[in-house]
């Protein structure tokens, strides 16, 4: 797949806030933030949505949304609660094509979203 600002970010080449680590998943604050605390957790092996994302996926998946959780519940944001989002290609708002879960935290998330 293409590379992206996000396969930049993971290779060092620029700069950005990183608040997790670990040998699969890159998690960094997200420049544009929708929410006190909002952070992307990123696969270090790139897949382009979830669309494209195959069953051989599955444990990657698995470990960015435990790494997510784990991120929410070490900071204290999990008994107030939280939200992740996976945005899919054109209507789902995608604008980087490298999958990321959004989390966001802080205040009170509203349904349905916009
Ligand atoms: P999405 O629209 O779901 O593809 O989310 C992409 C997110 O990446 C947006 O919330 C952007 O604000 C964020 N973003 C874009 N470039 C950067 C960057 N260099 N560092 C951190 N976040 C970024």
């Amino acid at each position: 797949m293409a590379d992206t600002i996000f396969g930049k970010i993971i290779r060092r080449d620029i700069p950005a806030d990183i608040v997790y680590e670990d040998e699969d998943v890159l998690a960094f604050r997200d420049l544009n933030p929708q929410a006190p605390v909002h952070v992307l957790f990123v696969p270090k092996r790139a897949i382009a949505s979830l669309d494209e994302a195959q069953p051989g996926d599955a444990e990657l998946l698995g470990k960015l949304l435990l790494a997510a959780a784990a991120y929410a519940r070490e900071q204290g944001l999990a008994k107030d609660g939280y939200r992740t989002v996976i945005n899919c290609n054109e209507h789902g708002g995608q604008t980087v094509f490298h999958l990321h879960v959004h989390l966001l935290a802080g205040r009170r998330m509203h349904w349905p979203p916009g």
